[in-house]
Formats: structure tokens, sequence, C-alpha cells
């Protein structure tokens, strides 16, 4: 029989613990802006303050500009005016539309904005049909202000009160409608500070947000009191490793959601865009696996999943082609079913067949890999 493994210091370890006989992690993934700059209203506020300490603690320097609109971010050509953006991350005062939070199904009772951009290079971003002008990376300053003003929300659930099945989650507030937390949390300490504070928060509310990194140092050990669902953002491998540009590795993602399992966060995986490559069914098959792996011994285990198909509007579209014109993700309005979406804007989906095929199999896979996954919704 083969010996006990022992770790470092000789003792056995225990082979039901996973971790400890893991390797130890890689180093997470961690954006280094090439350019950052703050407008003068950032400096009247403490989080403000609090982010450009921290930049400058990643040895960058911050450039304070003169006035509180971001200008000078365009390049030659839209090709470098989109490379100029990505990497610009700018400290700026979040806009007053925005401290009106807008109802977010099917994910959350409210959308809440502590970021807008992202520095990632998903060759389907979503952000490309919402976001308009040079993709820079905002940061809001004004984060306690924002936090304080969740106040007046609670209690007023939009979607996710309304059914039974997510009645025990309270008010629910999503926080990456419009950026990638994980990916900008070692320059703002933004999503920490709001995790400790619905935390601390005496009423029956949770925070949302997903990702596609895998820095989760700074949130083991928070007192989030079950308050946070972390969803990673996942996908097969032929989509990650092919069009998710500067995003961790679908392992690491992985192991990030496994620590905060641990640590007793409710989690999840959003499972976006699915999108029906060839042999889509091995391929899916492999990440529900590879989940399973990941997080499926944890005690305790609180498991979602979230589901969205791929879909694109004659908008994205466009954006998205200028900024990868080579890109490997399809967009043929032939091939997809023509729908209206909210307010009468025209999306492309996949045509009923194949949504059909693809959300019967999400299920009944989900259930027999993953049983004590609970599917939140599918779209
Ligand atoms: Fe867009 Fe999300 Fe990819 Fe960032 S990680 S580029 S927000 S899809």
């Amino acid at each position: 029989a083969p010996a006990a493994p022992h770790s470092a210091s000789g003792e056995a370890v225990d082979t039901h613990d996973l971790d400890a006989v893991a390797p130890p992690p890689r180093p997470a993934r961690r954006w280094t802006p090439k350019r950052v700059v703050a407008t003068p209203a950032a400096y009247d506020h403490a989080h403000g303050r609090r982010i450009m300490a921290l930049v400058e603690a990643h040895g960058l320097e911050v450039e304070r500009l003169r006035g509180n609109r971001l200008t000078g971010l365009r390049g030659e050509s839209d090709r470098e005016t989109y490379a100029r953006a990505k990497a610009t991350m700018a400290i700026v005062v979040s806009p007053p539309s925005r401290r009106k939070l807008q109802p977010i199904a099917p994910s959350a009772d409210w959308r809440v904005d502590l970021a807008e951009g992202c520095p990632a290079h998903c060759q389907y971003c979503y952000l490309a049909g919402s976001l308009t002008g040079p993709p820079v990376t905002r940061i809001y300053a004004d984060l306690d202000d924002i936090l304080a003003g969740l106040a007046d929300y609670a209690g007023r659930g939009t979607i996710t009160s309304r059914r039974a099945d997510r009645r025990d989650e309270g008010t629910t507030f999503e926080a990456s409608c419009y950026t990638d937390p994980l990916a900008l949390e070692h320059l703002t300490g933004s999503w920490r500070r709001a995790v400790e504070h619905f935390g601390a928060w005496d009423a029956p509310v949770q925070l949302r947000w997903t990702t596609k990194f895998d820095d989760v140092d700074g949130f083991v050990g928070l007192a989030h009191h079950g308050r946070t669902r972390v969803r990673s953002s996942v996908n097969c491998r032929p989509v990650t490793t092919r069009v998710e540009g500067g995003t961790s590795r679908l392992e690491d993602r992985l192991a990030g959601l496994r620590r905060l399992a641990r640590d007793g966060y409710p989690v999840g995986v959003t499972i976006a865009p699915i999108i029906a490559v060839p042999d889509w069914q091995a391929h899916y098959g492999e990440l529900l696996d590879a989940v399973a792996a990941a997080v499926g011994d944890v005690p305790g285990l609180d498991l979602t999943a979230e589901l969205i198909t791929h879909r694109f509007t004659p908008g994205s579209k466009e954006v998205l082609l200028g900024w990868y014109p080579r890109t490997r993700v399809e967009m043929d309005e032939q091939a997809r079913s023509r729908k209206h979406g909210r307010f009468g804007a025209v999306k492309y989906v996949y045509p009923a067949e194949t949504m059909a095929q693809l959300r019967s199999w999400f299920q009944h896979e989900l259930a027999d890999r993953l049983p004590s996954c609970r599917i939140l919704y599918w779209t």
C-alpha cells in the first residue's frame, strides 16, 4: 500500500483534507494599470484617498487631473483608444444617476455600482453593450456614501424577495454589473469594505458579486456573516482559454471559490455566457465536474448556479467587432432568433430548439453532478 503522505514537518497528513495536500496556490492574477488618474473631487472622499494610498503602495503614481471630467483618453485610432483606455484606471466620484439604484432581475433586487469598467479582454464582454465611450476603469471614491445610501432600499425587494426559494436572502444587491471586483480589489479595497458593511448590517440583506479573477486573499477571514454570496464566473475550456483574455485561469478561479466556501461564504457559479460550441455537452460536462471537484466536499456548502446563454445586440456586436476584429465568438444573426428585450431593444439569442436542449441538459447534469447546487435562474 502507498505510504501515508507527510507534511514538510514530517507529520502524517489527513488525506481527507484536500487543502492540506494541495500544492500552494499560485499568486493571484493582479492588474497593473499603465496610468492612474484622479479627479479633484475624488480627493474630497476618504475612500478616494485610501485608494490613492493603495495605488501608491503598489509603486504606481497617481496623476491629479485639472478637472472632474476624464479627457485625453482617445488615441489616433479606435484600436489605440481601446488599448489606452483599458490600461487606465481613474479614481472618480460616481455620477448622481448611479446613486439611484435600478432593479437588476433576475440576479438581484438592486444593482449597486462601486466601479465601472474592467481591465480584462473577454471577446463577448457584456459591458460593450452597456457602457459608452472608451473603456476606462473608473473606481468610485464616494464608496462610503454609496454604502450608506443602501439603507433606503433594505426591505424593498423587487424580484428576489418575491420568490419563495430566495426569500431567506433578504434584499439583494448586485455589485458586479459593470465591472469585475477581484480584478480591482488589490488597488481599491472597495469590495472588502462592502463585505464588512453587509456583515455588520442588522437587517436581512445580501451582497452579491461575480468574478473571473482569483484574488481572494483579502476576503478570507473577513466578518462577512454569510451576507455576501460570491460567484465564480466560469465557462467550458474552449471558451475560457480562447476568448477570456487577461482573466485568471479556470482552475485558479475555482481554487479561490473553494477558499471562500471553506471560509463560510455562500458561493456560486455564474456559467456565462453558455455557448453552443461543437461538442458542448462534453465540454460543459468537464466544467461541472471541475466545479464539483473544487467545492463538492466543503462542509456546509451553500452553492448556487446562474445560467446565462450567449446573446448579442446590434450595438454590442458593433462595439465588440471594433475591439476584437478577429473574434472567435460567433455573432451570426442568421443563426439566431431575434427577440425584443426591455424597452423594445433587439437582441439575438439561440433558436428555441438549441435553447431547449441546452436548458434541459444543464438542469439534468447539474442535478446529477452537483446535487446540492440550486439553480437560481436560466436566461
Ligand atoms: Fe467583461 Fe467580465 Fe471579461 Fe471583464 S471579466 S472583460 S467585465 S466579461
